[in-house]
């Protein structure tokens, strides 16, 4: 698990040009110059993000009994940073270059200036993460509020929402997905790390007891999703954080890992964040902040094991691990082999032709699968290069309906991976892309 795996230098750019050129990502603002550090995410890339959303969404709240979901706000009140801890601490050390002048944040840059090499730094000051913004048209303290910075904290804020209203008993989680905001000093390598982006995160309360073992079988669990996603074990690792590297509210910290073309980084950190949070919450709000257990009368503060993933920090890693190139009978292609859960598209109707004959029939194809499956519809070019445009954004299955249809109501089924093409009756079409697939989620 720890080797190091060979790095693709030219990774990036493919994969960066790939997702403009087809529709997954834009850069914002494009029509005027751009707007450093945020994306769009085009047609295809919206369907793989909610897709990557949606597998967590699955894993973490769908398939399980011990975990609800939340869609806490975005705006809040300095109250809950302040009590976090962000308002003091969510800062990075931000240095100039004497020389080019490019600011930089000091722990990212190994001593030297990644513009002009030089070594001489103004003194590191700290540099507060969060966009501070003002709610209504009253001016000053009361009005201020912040976009937040991870979407932990309403977890906290609705913990005892929760308790009250779902009769959850712990080890219980609450699980959320949604937008986050940090004005990083240095924001790089396209979607890694960028201003606005998407966390999935989740706060699973413990008896303090157990939370070491649970600890552990969150790392091992969140490892194992990325894993089952399709991404090869030898582009992962764990990395446990030194005691000494520990943030100060820590009793532990896992990050999984991903094998970035510019080397090992952060996908996700899993840790075991004690009592700290509802601690802090609880003495700043006034309101107890406890689980109390009817039956043994027990009253305690649960520890809290986190993990936190990005989304679109997880898409760019699902893209770059299914990013191959082959050659098809002598034809170099490019192809994403994408879990088909994760696709933007898990089908392609392709009518051999634009003649009307075919219109009614794919349109009875498109019919039967367009509730089970994301579907894309082409009949523009040739059919060979249909195909490799499908193999290009990672579509799993090309139906190609052709003038024999009409006689033997059947289609042929193209695998993506493989190109091996089967005769399909229509009839068995939905079992057939269903049993090369699996349960979709709704
Ligand atoms: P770093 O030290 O790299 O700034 P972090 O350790 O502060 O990141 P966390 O606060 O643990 O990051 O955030 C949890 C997850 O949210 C990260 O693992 C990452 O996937 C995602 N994330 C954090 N910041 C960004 C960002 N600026 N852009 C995209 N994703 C991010």
């Amino acid at each position: 698990m720890d080797s190091a795996p060979v790095y693709d230098a030219e990774l990036l750019d493919k994969v960066t040009n790939l997702a403009k050129r087809r529709g997954f990502i834009f850069q914002s603002a494009e029509i005027y110059g751009g707007f450093r550090s945020t994306y769009d995410y085009g047609p295809l890339g919206v369907n793989m993000l909610r897709n990557v959303k949606q597998a967590w969404w699955r894993s973490m709240v769908q398939l399980r009994s011990d975990i609800v979901g939340l869609d806490a706000a975005i705006l809040g009140p300095s109250a809950i940073w302040a009590a976090s801890g962000h308002l003091e601490t969510f800062t990075d050390p931000l240095v100039d270059c004497k020389k080019c002048k490019e600011r930089w944040r000091e722990d990212k840059i190994d001593g030297v200036c990644p513009n002009c090499g030089s070594t001489e730094f103004t003194e590191p000051r700290a540099f507060n993460l969060m966009f501070k913004t003002q709610a209504g048209p009253v001016e000053g303290e009361g009005a201020t509020a912040y976009l937040r910075p991870e979407t932990a904290q309403g977890m906290f804020t609705n913990f005892a929402n929760v308790l009250s209203t779902t009769r959850k008993k712990p080890p219980f989680g609450i699980a959320q997905i949604g937008k986050s905001f940090r004005n990083e000093i240095t924001p790089q390598n396209f979607v890694f790390r960028t201003r606005e982006f998407e966390q999935m995160e989740m706060e699973y309360f413990v008896p303090p007891a157990e939370a070491q073992e649970w600890y552990r079988y969150w790392v091992e669990a969140r490892f194992r999703w990325y894993v089952d996603l399709g991404i090869p074990e030898d582009q992962l690792r764990l990395h446990e954080h030194a005691p000494e590297d520990l943030s100060h509210y820590s009793k532990g910290t896992t990050d999984v890992e991903f094998a970035f073309p510019w080397g090992w980084d952060e996908l996700e950190g899993v840790a075991n964040r004690g009592d700290y949070d509802l601690a802090q919450h609880a003495n700043a709000s006034g309101v107890a902040l406890y689980y109390f257990d009817q039956a043994s009368g027990e009253r305690y503060r649960p520890y809290v094991i986190e993990p936190a993933a990005g989304a679109t920090r997880a898409m760019m890693a699902f893209l770059m691990s299914a990013y191959h190139e082959d050659t098809i009978e002598g034809e170099t292609r490019t192809v994403l082999r994408l879990d088909w859960r994760l696709a933007p598209y898990q089908i392609a109707v392709l009518p051999l032709s634009k003649k009307p004959e075919l219109e009614g029939v794919s349109g009875e194809v498109l019919d039967m699968l367009r509730p089970h499956f994301m579907c894309d519809y082409d009949v523009t070019q040739s059919i060979g290069r249909r195909y490799r445009r499908q193999d290009e954004v990672g579509t799993p299955y090309c139906i190609t309906v052709d003038f024999d249809t009409l006689n033997d109501r059947a289609v042929t089924v193209r695998d993506r991976d493989t190109t091996a093409q089967v005769r399909v009756p229509l009839d068995e079409l939905l079992a057939h892309v269903q049993q090369r697939t699996g349960p979709r989620s709704a």
